[in-house]
């Protein structure tokens, strides 16, 4: 194993669990290997593959990951190839000869071509060393990535029943776990875990007020640094590409929106280092392999947890410091909300809020980032890591009391049947159309909380909902109303404690 690892690889050491992996696939074992990205799954098919008899069949999602991959083992001189569309007919042909002539170690595909009856009786005359199932969590509709693709690899399992199977991910939850192992019917699998915690990386959230701005002024502080910038839409990575090169950084977005060639010259320039930053969509990162990213800053608010784990793991692969922030206000909970309530299934709403309701608890939370997010993939941590904004800058609790009376006496006096955001504008003392159509104007709580801004307002009664202190009613549009708690502060006796809101500005979040 070490022979092969310093000829074929040129490293001088495994990295933990690679070696118990390779093992246990040389015993001939079904194995499920769950390791964080960048933790070094490749060669835990890759060396078995060059040790035992016959091809390793690889099955990877991506095309463009694929010829990455296949380029980087031919470069090191392995007998690989893939089969996919891409290539042309006599191309095609050279494979399935090398193939069928034993010539090749390892063969990548795509699992519809590998579930295609024309690949299955032509893999079924040849002999086959090992399955590696790639990104084997795309089996799971509890995923982040789920593949319709996938499914059919249960099927498998009938067709070689004798050829072990090794699946390989980085999501980690238990769902994904049981569903992988129960879909690809592994049998007595040795599973393999390797612990999520990746101590450089730093997390934060900041409160995004000017998020442009906020970026701006981040990156004069790292120049020339090579970073990823995730936005949630197209039309927003268009935007701020645009407003960054403008500002004189080297940037470039990357979205599906764009050609095919565009795209991957995009991607190919970030990697090369001729541009610094990459603004992307969730479409930019699988398979990239850029070991200096310094910094991944989330523009939006990201779909789950699992996403935000893997699109920050995408930086500091090198073992060195990366900063990972978060942009997070509750205008894009609610954005989001809307998307999901368009959602035609209930199971799919389901899932979806379930998981906006994860992240947002990450969000909000005063804990560490690192031990709440570890925690998610069932690591138990819970020394504070020094490397998060909740361990550096700890957000104080104060007395909110006299706050919360004063919104709690507003919801009262406009009759507990309006949305939050109309009760901060009587509150307020704005006069919109509908404040004057209510004529809630003319009452007393009008302007009563005008001493605090809109958005401290939000905040507060966000928070208030959150712990209960108030209720939220109501189908289409949410109502706040009040409660048993609500009334006990009013009374006098129930007293309030609130959380100082998130730092906006980046530099001072946590810097050490
Ligand atoms: P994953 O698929 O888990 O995200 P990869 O297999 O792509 O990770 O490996 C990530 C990086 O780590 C690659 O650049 C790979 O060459 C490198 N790597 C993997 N194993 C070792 C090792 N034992 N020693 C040094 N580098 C390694
Ligand atoms: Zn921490």
């Amino acid at each position: 194993m070490k022979t092969v690892l310093e000829k074929n690889f040129g490293f001088t050491s495994f990295r933990p669990n690679q070696e118990e992996v390779i093992e246990s696939v040389l015993q001939g074992k079904d194995v499920f290997v769950l390791m964080p990205t960048g933790g070094g799954k490749s060669l835990c098919y890759q060396i078995p593959a060059l040790m035992m008899k016959g091809t390793a069949i690889v099955v990877s999602p991506l095309i463009s990951l694929m010829k990455d991959q296949v380029d980087g083992l031919l470069a090191d001189g392995i007998s690989v190839a893939y089969l996919n569309s891409t290539l042309s007919d006599s191309e095609f042909v050279e494979v399935r000869k090398k193939l069928t002539d034993g010539k090749l170690k390892i063969l990548y595909m795509a699992p519809e071509r590998l579930m295609m009856p024309g690949t299955l009786s032509l893999l079924q005359k040849i002999n086959i060393s090992l399955f590696a199932i790639d990104e084997a969590h795309c089996v799971s509709e509890w995923g982040h990535d789920f593949r319709p693709e996938y499914r059919k690899l249960s099927e498998l399992r009938t067709h070689f029943p004798n050829v072990s199977m090794i699946a390989l991910t980085a999501t980690a939850t238990e769902r994904v776990r049981k569903d992988i192992v129960s879909v690809l019917h592994l049998k007595d699998p040795v599973v393999v875990i390797s612990s999520f915690n990746r101590p450089n990386l730093s997390y934060k959230i900041i409160e995004k007020k000017d998020p442009n701005e906020q970026i701006i002024s981040y990156l004069k502080k790292n120049r020339k640094k090579s970073g990823i910038i995730y936005c949630q839409s197209r039309e927003t990575v268009e935007r701020l590409a645009e407003r960054l090169t403008k500002a004189g950084f080297s940037a470039l977005p990357y979205h599906a929106g764009l050609a095919d060639s565009k795209r991957s010259k995009n991607q190919e320039k970030f990697i090369r280092d001729d541009v610094d930053i990459i603004v992307a969509t969730v479409a930019f990162g699988m398979g990239i392999d850029k070991p200096d990213v310094r910094f991944v800053i989330h523009y939006d608010l990201p779909k789950n947890l699992e996403s935000y784990y893997q699109e920050t793991g995408r930086g500091g692969r090198d073992g060195l410091e990366c900063e990972c922030i978060l942009f997070f206000n509750r205008g894009d909970w609610h954005k989001i909300r809307f998307f999901i309530e368009k959602k035609p299934s209930k199971k799919e709403r389901d899932l979806a809020f379930q998981q906006l309701s994860q992240i947002m608890s990450y969000c909000e939370s005063t804990e560490c980032r690192r031990n709440t997010l570890l925690r998610y993939f069932g690591e138990n941590w819970t020394e504070p890591c020094d490397n998060c904004d909740s361990c550096l800058r700890p957000r104080k609790k104060f007395d909110g009391t006299a706050q919360a009376c004063l919104l709690i006496d507003c919801i009262s006096q406009t009759g507990q049947k309006f949305g939050l955001s109309h009760v901060i504008d009587v509150l307020y003392g704005a006069k919109t159309k509908k404040v004057k159509e209510f004529r809630h104007d003319r009452l007393d709580a009008h302007g009563s909380g005008k001493n605090y801004s809109k958005d401290e307002w939000k905040r507060v009664g966000n928070e208030l909902i959150q712990s209960g202190y108030l209720s939220v009613s109501g189908e289409r549009y949410p109502i706040v109303k009040l409660n048993e708690k609500s009334r006990k502060i009013t009374a006098g006796t129930l007293t309030v404690e609130l959380t100082q809101p998130l730092i906006s500005h980046i530099s001072e979040a946590g810097k050490k």
